[in-house]
């Protein structure tokens, strides 16, 4: 068996052309034009990257894009000063503080003093708690994507066994909510989990978020499964440096239905999430109902 491959570059594409839609609509109907603020703190290469990238797609997007570039040494005070001008900011509707943080600042205090309503990266305790509970909130967007490529490619998830690797706040944990919500009964493993290979071959859904290069191997994949791998690992390849992710493709793709891959499959979701976590923060600060998308 060879899985189809989920192409998430495809669907992150269309999602972001569905968001540009409702954005120009927004603006013509409401005169309102929705505002992301990223707020970077010191010079991770990989960060840089990664608001190089959410400037450029959201600017795409036909949003205003506001960046915030603050230098290593920044203390805590002044950051939340920051976030505290963005909060009562009416033209910025979402608030993004780029992690990892420097070590002379608390992250969780940072993310607690946005304005729920603009945390559009839902990492807000207020908004953890509202995914949990089932209320309607802005929600973490990497697990968001993870969930909108397994639902397009297997449509109801009702009653699937759904195995979750990893339990951290920013993937593990928000994910394995999104998939109780969709009503699938759910797994969560982790590093002090025994027999993993085991307990992932229940899975009809296996969500890979671990963080270690090609740790899910193919005979851990119960066949026909549908495999979404989240983790984004540099490795060394005859010298060169090459992506790879938290399963070790060549060997899950013999074996499940359909199967992610890295890069181009969860990656590309996580900003296109974002726009659409944008445009609902942006409609519901301005008593306007969400678009379909
Ligand atoms: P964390 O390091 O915060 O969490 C990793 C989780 O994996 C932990 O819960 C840990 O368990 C678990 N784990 C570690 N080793 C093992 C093991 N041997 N067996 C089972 N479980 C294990 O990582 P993140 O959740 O932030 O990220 C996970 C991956 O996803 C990374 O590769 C990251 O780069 C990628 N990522 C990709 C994004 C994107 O596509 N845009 C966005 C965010 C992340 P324990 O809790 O017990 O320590």
């Amino acid at each position: 068996m060879s899985a189809q491959v989920i192409d998430g570059k495809a669907y992150a594409e269309g999602l972001r052309q569905r968001v540009a839609v409702a954005v120009g609509q927004l603006k013509a109907t409401h005169k309102l034009t929705p505002g992301l603020a990223v707020v970077l703190v010191g010079e991770d290469p990989a960060s840089q990257v990664y608001v190089r990238n959410k400037h450029k797609q959201t600017i795409e997007a036909g949003m205003e894009s506001f960046e915030h570039r603050l230098p290593a040494s920044t203390p805590e005070a002044e950051l939340l000063a920051l976030v505290d001008k963005l909060n009562q900011d009416p033209s910025v509707h979402g608030i993004l503080v780029q992690l990892p943080l420097p070590a002379q600042i608390d992250a969780n205090k940072v993310i607690n003093s946005i304005n729920p309503d603009k945390d559009v990266d839902g990492f807000h305790v207020v908004n953890a708690g509202r995914l949990a509970t089932g209320q309607d909130s802005l929600v973490p967007c990497t697990p968001k994507g993870c969930v909108m490529l397994a639902k397009d490619k297997l449509g109801d998830l009702t009653g699937l066994e759904a195995v979750v690797i990893g339990r951290s706040n920013i993937v593990g944990k928000p994910v394995a909510q999104l998939l109780i919500a969709e009503s699938c009964t759910v797994t969560i493993a982790h590093s002090k989990t025994k027999n993993l290979a085991d307990v992932v071959r229940r899975a009809d859904l296996v969500i890979a978020a671990v963080g270690r290069p090609e740790m899910v191997k193919g005979s851990w994949i119960k066949p026909g499964a549908c495999v979404i791998d989240v983790g984004i690992n540099r490795v060394e390849v005859d010298g060169k440096g090459k992506l790879v992710g938290d399963c070790d493709y060549a060997s899950c793709a013999q074996v499940a239905g359909s199967i992610t891959p890295v890069p181009g499959g969860v990656g590309p979701m996580t900003i296109a999430c974002l726009l659409r976590n944008t445009l609902h923060a942006a409609c519901a600060l301005n008593g306007i109902a969400m678009p379909k998308l």
